[in-house]
């Protein structure tokens, strides 16, 4: 072995080490810890730890209410001017242990909506409040299933965990029925600067954009010129947008901006038509969800908005999907109100995939809308 090749070892690995260094940016750095961190609807407190921090430097006041929303105000915030409410929510699907057998197989009942077929097999993690338990949904192999297709759908009241340990070991660790399971999933860069993979995104990716969002005022201070921008990160959307409904009385928004998960569509076809939207096209403005029809004027502004600025953006309609914005547009004496999304394949599900861009853009498209508004164009919504 030659000094030669310790030498060209010593640069490919300065290299390799530099580049890494250079693709692990800020925010891929926040999207990790955000979506890496356990919190399904009622047990939010990991994720809103994160944020406290991360609200903090960047000058918010906050509080947190008493549903566990965290409410943060720009410490330039006045009475005198309108309010634009910038949400997302931090609670992700899961599950809860309701039971505990003699053999110390665990079962749970689904938090938000799941598709049965993607739950078998997968690695879980049970939070006692001090420590991570991992734990398998088991599914019969193959050797035993004769026939797959003959049996009938497996539902959720089958569904168990296995964490290996008899009951005895699970009552010492403190498991009992209440606990919170999520998927035990790591965020991975599929692609740098470009493309990721990890579980939560719905809606901790938009978690990350609000702090990118604040960052972005904080260093163009005129967005607080005219209107105020305030904050909140609601607990338990994926239960039935629960944590919402108390927001309105924390913040007394004029008009709220939602940021949601989009459903993206443009994977080869299994049970859906590819369609839109797609990733890498842009964040979406949604048109329709069951829970809610946004203000029209809104809409038409934002498109517009992204249009002068040739940012691109999607349109995006949902038949099975509700969202936050619902609860606070029907509040108070009611406000223009509009839900936008990062797309985002597989969302419910262990693992899904966002795209740079669209979360680049979508930044973007809301530092340019929240720079458009004031008090006339948002009583010209009405
Ligand atoms: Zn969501």
């Amino acid at each position: 072995m030659s000094s030669k090749f310790w030498v060209k070892t010593f640069i490919v690995l300065a290299i390799s080490f530099s580049s890494a260094l250079i693709w692990a940016d800020a925010t891929e750095n926040v999207l990790a810890e955000l979506s890496n961190a356990h919190g399904v609807s009622g047990f939010e407190k990991p994720v809103r730890k994160i944020l406290e921090k991360q609200w903090k430097e960047q000058g918010i006041n906050f509080e947190i209410d008493g549903m566990g929303n965290l409410v943060g105000k720009f410490s330039s915030y006045s009475a005198k001017k309108p309010t634009i409410l910038v949400m997302a929510h931090m609670d992700e699907v899961g599950f809860l242990v309701t039971q505990i057998n003699e053999n110390g197989f665990l079962r749970v009942q689904p938090l938000g909506a799941w598709v049965t077929h993607v739950v078998w097999s997968q690695k879980w993690v049970i939070g006692t409040g001090s420590q991570y338990i991992t734990a398998i949904s088991g599914m019969d192999p193959p050797h035993v299933l004769a026939d797959e297709f003959s049996i009938p759908p497996v539902d959720f009241s089958k569904m168990f965990l296995d964490t290996g340990l008899n009951k005895k070991d699970l009552q010492a660790m403190g498991i009992r029925p209440g606990l919170p399971v999520t998927p035990a999933t790591k965020f991975q860069v599929l692609k740098a600067n470009k493309r990721y993979a990890g579980k939560a995104f719905d809606d901790r990716a938009m978690l990350a954009v609000i702090l990118d969002l604040m960052k972005y005022i904080n260093s163009n201070k005129e967005l607080l010129e005219k209107v105020n921008v305030v904050f909140a990160a609601t607990v338990q959307e994926e239960v039935g947008m629960r944590g919402a409904q108390t927001v309105y009385a924390s913040l007394k928004p004029d008009l709220v901006l939602n940021l949601e998960a989009g459903i993206a569509k443009d994977y080869p076809t299994q049970f859906t038509e590819q369609q839109p939207p797609k990733l890498g096209g842009g964040p979406t403005v949604f048109i329709y969800d069951w829970s809610m029809l946004p203000n029209p004027n809104l809409v038409a502004m934002i498109a517009k908005t992204a249009k002068n600025n040739k940012i691109p953006m999607q349109w995006e309609s949902e038949y099975n999907y509700g969202q936050d914005a619902s609860r606070l547009q029907s509040s108070g004496q009611g406000m223009p109100a509009v839900n936008i999304g990062i797309p985002i394949r597989y969302a419910h599900s262990h693992i899904g995939i966002i795209d740079r861009d669209d979360y680049n853009n979508t930044v973007k498209l809301l530092a340019k809308v929240i720079s458009s508004l004031d008090t006339k164009t948002i009583k010209a919504m009405r």
